[in-house]
């Protein structure tokens, strides 16, 4: 098969667009999605500090060699949620490409460790909660992200989720009919009430050309899943979503696009600001934004290591 563009030996086809592509061009198509989805969605200007957060995985670490080599100022921040030999083959990823692509065009990176900065561990506060690790991964995963874009005045913190995991998300969203998961689930969350802004620059690429665009970049990244990922009903919306692509290629990118073209203007209108309805204090324990007294993250703080007192000084949630 031949390239679209200049008709040399095609590496890689991407069904949806009905292309082929070889290596320059794939690589070409990639950033032009990254840079679309920035600017249809009003992501990013480009003077402004973006904190990339980044796990080891393909889609984080191919989302800061894509803002960099576009030019933006891009720093990442890793966390270490000492989850067994997983986290540490995590780091060992993050610290190669630090070395390797982000430091010589300017990156840095944010380092945090749960144990070490806050004396628990993910599966700790799995079992001092009695809840799915992936509920206190997530919760502390936001809070130190917004934490350290706030602490290090960055204007956005960036994420690599892809068109997979955001119609994954999406699925399992409307099957339950969430629709205050369904309101909040875009490309862009705003800066205000003391919350940094979210955005999302990798939702017009699919799982697979990150993934090869890793492999044609050079980039090494952790291929590994998380361990406490398995039975994860994201992961079994996935292989749904991947069955029906397969037959009806485009099913996924006019599923989510879909979604944010016709159904999510209307649900803004239906619920008008919703955002700020909440009543968003400082936390009265470390600072951050929240609509309780105590921040979530000081919660679990609490019960995963009652002896001590809380985080101090810190803000964001
Ligand atoms: S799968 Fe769950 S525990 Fe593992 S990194 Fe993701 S959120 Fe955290
Ligand atoms: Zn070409
Ligand atoms: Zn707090």
């Amino acid at each position: 098969m031949k390239c679209r563009v200049c008709r040399q030996a095609a590496v890689i086809d991407v069904r949806r667009h009905n292309a082929y592509f070889c290596e320059e061009h794939f690589v070409r198509h990639c950033h032009r999605q990254v840079e679309r989805a920035i600017s249809d969605h009003k992501m990013l200007n480009s003077d402004e500090r973006v904190l990339v957060a980044v796990s080891g995985g393909k889609d984080s670490l191919a989302l800061w060699e894509i803002l960099l080599t576009l030019g933006y100022k891009a720093d990442g921040v890793f966390i270490g949620l000492g989850i067994t030999e997983y986290s540490d083959d995590s780091s060992r990823f993050v610290e190669r490409f630090v070395k390797d692509v982000a430091a010589p065009a300017g990156g840095s990176l944010v380092r945090l460790d749960l144990q070490t900065d806050f004396g628990f561990d993910v599966e700790g506060a799995a079992d001092a909660t009695g809840r799915a690790p992936c509920s206190a991964c997530g919760l502390s995963k936001r809070h130190l992200f917004n934490t350290a874009a706030l602490n290090g005045n960055y204007h956005a913190v960036a994420t690599g989720h892809n068109l997979d995991d955001e119609a994954a998300v999406l699925f399992g969203n409307t099957l339950r009919w969430q629709t205050d998961f369904l309101r909040r689930q875009r490309p862009v969350l705003p800066d205000g009430n003391g919350f940094p802004r979210k955005v999302k620059p990798m939702i017009r690429l699919s799982e697979r050309e990150t993934a090869a665009y890793c492999i044609v970049q050079g980039i090494d990244y952790q291929v590994d899943e998380c361990p406490m990922s398995a039975g994860n009903s994201h992961i079994r919306y996935k292989e749904m979503l991947n069955m029906l692509e397969e037959s009806s290629p485009g099913s996924k990118a006019e599923f989510y696009g879909g979604f944010l073209r016709n159904l999510a203007p209307i649900l803004d209108e239906a619920t008008p600001d919703g955002e700020t309805q909440r009543t968003i204090r400082p936390c009265d324990q470390c600072g951050s934004p929240t609509d309780n007294e105590v921040c979530s993250f000081c919660r679990l703080l609490q019960r995963v290591r009652p002896e001590t007192s809380p985080t101090g000084g810190t803000r964001s949630d």
